[in-house]
């Protein structure tokens, strides 16, 4: 009855009768049905100009394959009747006509056999017994308005929009009405360069689009900029580049699902469309840039505010990883640096879950390495397909798509990688927008940098507050240890001044006091002196010398000051022992300290014997190279175990200050607590070390290891 109705043009019957049929055919699933009434529809249809051909060519060639399957010859015959219908509308006079052909063909074929006053009517009522096609159109495909381009309306719309989507909803009506293509794809140039998902893609292209036969065509038809055709996987496919004269900026495509090949007529209505949709596009793109720089800046300024209310070094550095997995969505991110020898040291691994990890696989050396020798950032969207990281070991055990690596740098010395990847990904969604990452990059340095700048005042400010403490010490001490002989000295200055002595003896008694008093006193500011002298001093001036001369000097000289205290001082010199690189004044001064110290802390007659050999250890090497090793060994008091580290420390006693005796050699006499601090000074002066082995009541021995002078021409054997 709908078919009837067809033919007397009743167009509110036709719709009755389809939505009847409809009704009964989709509750009882008759196959035939269904397929007729897909036909049906689009011959209604196909009087409305506002829906494209090429949508109701689509809709019956989609049916063809249930018609052919189930063998419906009558339904495959008036397929081929609507398929003329449609190539006359869209005046394809040669399609028409082949196709009219087939058709009369198919009325032939389905008729064979059967008596020929049948197959007469049968040809006469199909309008198959003529040579022109266009007696095929059915009443309603005559009906059917010149198709004229409508979008001008939904285009005027287009104008007055802000947001992104709402526009790409115009745009994908507008481009479904003009030419109704089965999937479509708008690629713009930063999507090619960044290697992302295009803009705009119809799901049903989604896959293709980044397979080789699409990928190849859209990256000739950008740079070539022609239009291209292709047949891809039974579709015909076309490439066209979005842009205006030479400045592309984007490609489209565009594929049927098998239909029909686009032709001419469709061509240059997308060419029109084209042009229209450059100019909004462009205005897509720069929206969306200032929309996202706008959202960038925003960002940068919470983080650098993050970033600045940070004074400590490590969660600074944490920091600085966690803000950069959250802007850029990646999976994890690692603070990477340096070590002496130029080891990577993973200072922090995190993921997006703000969870520590502490396994660092994957992580591509090819990625530091070129980093580090460009000093630039590098970053890859696929790292397979990556030129630079294609053969890297990492980037193929470990399927890596996206990595980020930006090498930081502090006052334009090189500080440690930030580094970020989308490890374990199912699909790479890391972005990362250059510009932003660049302002990002100085955000960092400058936070660093301050940062830096403020641990090191937090360190001076201690130092400062552990000299004030050392100079309050220092005035107590000096105070102390001055006023002992200025008292015995105005007493004694008094008494000579009266000039009332009892004999001469006692005059020379008191003279000698005196001399005393005024020795203890000269001893305790050239200690003073001394000690500022080398604390001051940043090298000292050096010659090659014997050492063994100076030892025996040395025991020359305090040989006469143990005498009194009958003590036996010995040297233990090793025969071929190197010449070293010192200072003669200050090393004497060193090893002189050294031996009046244990005079000092020995009791009489006590035993100290000083050494010097070749260093027989690894540990008493300097940088791994031949040393000289001096030892001076008492069997005195000896220093208790939790003093030891603190002994080279200025102005340390180990017992209080009042308790110990005075004069220079006397047991248990001290100084000011400066002559280890002066030792340490001068083996540190010499590029050396100084450590202790102690025992209380055993005795002590200092060793002291310098470098051993080798001279050029045996540089080589740098071990004994
Ligand atoms: P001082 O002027 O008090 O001797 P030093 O800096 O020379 O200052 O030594 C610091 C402290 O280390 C001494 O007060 C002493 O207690 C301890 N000390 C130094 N040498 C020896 C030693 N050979 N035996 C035992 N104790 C020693």
């Amino acid at each position: 009855m709908a078919e009837t109705s067809i033919y007397l043009k009743d167009i509110e019957e036709i719709h009755r009768f389809y939505n009847k049929a409809k009704d009964l055919v989709d509750k009882y699933h008759f196959g035939y049905w269904t397929s007729y009434l897909k036909l049906l529809h689009v011959q209604i249809n196909l009087m409305d100009s506002s829906i494209p051909l090429r949508l109701l060519m689509r809709n019956v060639v989609e049916s063809l394959t249930q018609i052919k399957k189930n063998k419906y010859f009558l339904l495959e015959f008036k397929s081929l009747i609507i398929r003329t219908e449609i190539f006359i509308l869209l005046k394809s006079e040669k399609k028409s006509k082949s196709f009219y052909q087939l058709t009369k063909q198919k009325a032939t074929e389905i008729t064979k056999g059967l008596p020929n006053e049948f197959i007469d009517s049968f040809m006469k009522k199909n309008y198959c017994d003529s040579d022109n096609p266009a007696h095929l159109l059915s009443p309603l495909a005559k009906m059917r308005s010149i198709g004229k381009l409508n979008w001008e309306e939904d285009l005027y719309e287009l104008l007055t929009l802000r947001d992104t989507n709402r526009i790409m909803f115009f745009v994908d009506r507008i481009i479904k009405n003009v030419v109704a293509p089965y999937a479509y794809a708008i690629i713009l140039q930063n999507n090619l360069s960044n290697h992302e998902q295009p803009f705009y893609v119809s799901e049903s292209l989604k896959d293709e689009i980044n397979s080789k036969e699409y990928r190849s065509a859209i990256e000739l038809v950008f740079s070539k900029s022609s239009i291209i055709k292709k047949t891809i996987r039974g579709r015909n496919v076309v490439f066209l580049t979005f842009g205006i004269k030479t400045s592309k900026i984007g490609v489209f495509v565009l594929t049927d699902n098998g239909e029909m090949e686009f032709s001419n007529r469709e061509i240059s209505k997308i060419n029109k469309l084209r042009l229209h949709l450059t100019s909004i596009l462009s205005r897509i793109t720069e929206y969306n840039r200032l929309n996202n720089q706008m959202r960038m800046m925003n960002e940068i300024i919470k983080i650098s505010q993050k970033f600045f209310s940070i004074s400590n070094l490590e969660k600074l550095e944490l920091e600085i990883v966690i803000s950069s997995i959250r802007i850029t969505n990646a999976k994890r991110g690692f603070f990477i640096k340096h070590d002496k020898v130029g080891n990577y040291v993973f200072n922090v691994g995190i993921d997006s879950d703000h969870q520590f990890i502490s396994d660092e696989s994957g992580v591509s050396k090819t990625v530091l390495t070129e980093a580090r020798n460009n000093n630039l950032p590098i970053y890859t969207n696929n790292a397979i397909i990556d030129n630079l990281l294609k053969n890297s070991i990492s980037v193929h055990d470990y399927h890596l798509h996206s990595i980020y690596c930006l090498p930081i740098f502090t006052n334009n010395e090189f500080y440690g990688f930030l580094y970020l990847d989308d490890y374990h990904a199912e699909d790479s969604g890391m972005h990362i927008y250059p510009a932003f990452m660049d302002i990002l990059k100085v955000q960092i340095s400058i936070a660093l940098e301050n940062t830096i700048q403020f641990e090191k005042i937090i360190r001076k400010n201690k130092d400062l507050s552990r000299i004030d403490t050392i100079k309050k010490e220092f005035v107590n001490i000096v105070s102390h240890e001055l006023n002992t002989p200025l008292v015995t000295l105005n007493g004694v200055s008094a008494r000579i001044r009266r000039n009332n002595f009892k004999s001469e003896e006692e005059k020379n008694l008191t003279i000698s006091k005196l001399k005393k008093s005024v020795d203890k006193l000269s001893g305790i500011t050239s200690d003073i002196l001394t000690y500022n002298k080398y604390l001051i001093m940043e090298k000292l001036k050096f010659s090659v010398e014997e050492l063994k001369e100076i030892f025996e000097i040395i025991l020359d000289e305090v040989n006469i000051l143990a005498a009194k205290r009958h003590m036996a001082i010995s040297l233990e010199i090793e025969e071929d022992l190197p010449k070293a690189e010192i200072n003669w004044e200050a090393f004497h001064l060193m090893i002189y300290n050294l031996v009046i110290n244990s005079i000092r802390y020995s009791k009489d007659f006590g035993k100290i014997i000083i050494g010097c050999r070749k260093s027989a250890f690894q540990s008493e090497e300097i940088d791994g190279k031949k040393a000289i090793v001096i030892t001076v060994k008492d069997e005195g008091i000896g220093i208790p175990e939790d003093e030891i580290k603190a002994i080279f420390t200025s102005f340390y006693e180990i017992r209080d200050i009042y308790s110990h005796s005075s004069g220079v050699v006397e047991y248990d006499s001290s100084g000011l607590g400066l002559g280890l601090s002066i030792v340490k000074r001068i083996v540190d002066l010499h590029s050396g070390k100084i450590w202790v082995n102690s025992e209380e009541n055993v005795g002590s021995t200092f060793f002291i290891s310098i470098p051993a002078f080798i001279e050029k021409k045996n540089m080589e054997e740098s071990r004994w």
